[in-house]
């Protein structure tokens, strides 16, 4: 199942493509023929051999995220061929294989990029939301942002590009000296950092869905000292928390279930509305902060873990055609790891 570099040549690419192609929010997306796209100056044209779903993928269906490019093809977890290269490439060629991640352009002049934290960027360009994404056989991506990937690459890689990454960033935020480290919301994220957490030494409270002790059981068969429903108590402080389920319920919750000083990061970029909470939960300085994007550094020093651990992603396979089953399956919790579209 390994990623083979194209023999394929320019000329031998097609001009159509099949693509799932979401015209309007809140409309299932539609599966149809369009252009090959032509990689601008900068760019590169991949052969999509991979592209997993994501949870953010459902909040742009849904709506919930502002001004999607329309009509869009999603997708943000891509792992493909470089199959053809525009004006100006300098650092990709043809028949590397690649990574395309969330982050699709960063401006390099905004008062954030100037700072280093390119994923704040005033005029960022994300891919499978304000770019084309992975849903299709091909797409472009600027060079820049693309991931070189070696080793084993695989369907099971794609996780990594979004779901690992932006784990590892919000796992990067909990702060020094966290020995017991809780995770809400046991999906794509929590599988793969649970694996990165135990190879550090950290013990893992993984909190699920009531009653889902399916999730339970993965959580355990992966590490964590202890799973359960998520409206139980912890079972001891813990130092810090990472909230992957888009609940706001579920921050005054971990806020009580972490001790003095503790991080509460929200890894993901939708949540449902946070309740009202009485200040001494916050107060004896616990922390609560956000994670937005990754930037590219984030990668640099992800990948390389990922591979040392080395995790192992445990993913659902659908063909493209069956993009909306696996979103489906993905809003009702019905995906154990994650889901993969395979072109
Ligand atoms: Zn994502
Ligand atoms: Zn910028």
């Amino acid at each position: 199942m390994a990623v083979q570099p194209e023999p394929e040549t320019s000329q031998t690419l097609p001009a159509s493509m099949r693509a799932m192609v979401l015209d309007w929010p809140g409309e299932p997306l539609k599966y149809k023929t369009v252009p090959v796209p032509e990689p601008a100056p900068g760019q590169v044209l991949i052969k999509v051999s991979a592209c997993g779903v994501c949870r953010t993928d459902l909040h742009i269906l849904d709506g919930e995220l502002d001004k999607p490019k329309l009509p869009l093809i999603m997708g943000h977890e891509i792992v493909g061929t470089v199959v053809s290269t525009g004006p100006n490439v300098t650092m990709v060629k043809k028949g590397d294989i690649v990574g395309v991640p969330w982050l699709g352009y960063t401006c390099g002049r905004c008062s954030y990029c100037l700072k280093g934290k390119e994923n704040l960027c005033e005029n960022a360009a994300f891919t499978g939301y304000t770019l084309d994404g992975g849903y299709a056989e091909y797409t472009v991506a600027d060079e820049r942002y693309c991931f070189k990937l070696s080793g084993e690459v695989t369907p099971a890689t794609a996780p990594l590009l979004c779901a690992g990454l932006i784990g590892y960033r919000s796992y990067s935020m909990i702060g020094e000296h966290v020995e017991k480290l809780g995770i809400y919301g046991f999906g794509a994220a929590a599988h793969i950092l649970i694996q990165v957490a135990v190879f550090e030494g950290k013990k893992v409270y993984a909190f699920t869905r009531k009653g889902d002790v399916e999730a339970q059981a993965f959580a355990r068969s992966l590490g964590a000292v202890w799973a359960g429903d998520s409206s139980q108590p912890a079972p001891q402080p813990l130092d810090a928390a990472i909230i992957f389920a888009p609940v706001g319920a579920l921050v005054p919750k971990a806020l009580q279930d972490v001790d003095k000083g503790g991080v509460v990061v929200c890894g993901g970029i939708h949540m449902s509305d946070i309740p009202a909470f009485p200040y001494r939960i916050l107060w004896e300085e616990r922390v609560l902060r956000s994670v937005a994007n990754l930037t590219r550094g984030d990668g640099a020093r992800f990948l390389p873990l990922a591979a040392q651990v080395p995790v192992q992603t445990e993913v659902q396979l659908y063909p493209l055609l069956q993009a909306n089953e696996a979103l489906e399956d993905l809003r009702q919790g019905r995906v154990r790891g994650a889901a993969v579209l395979v072109p």
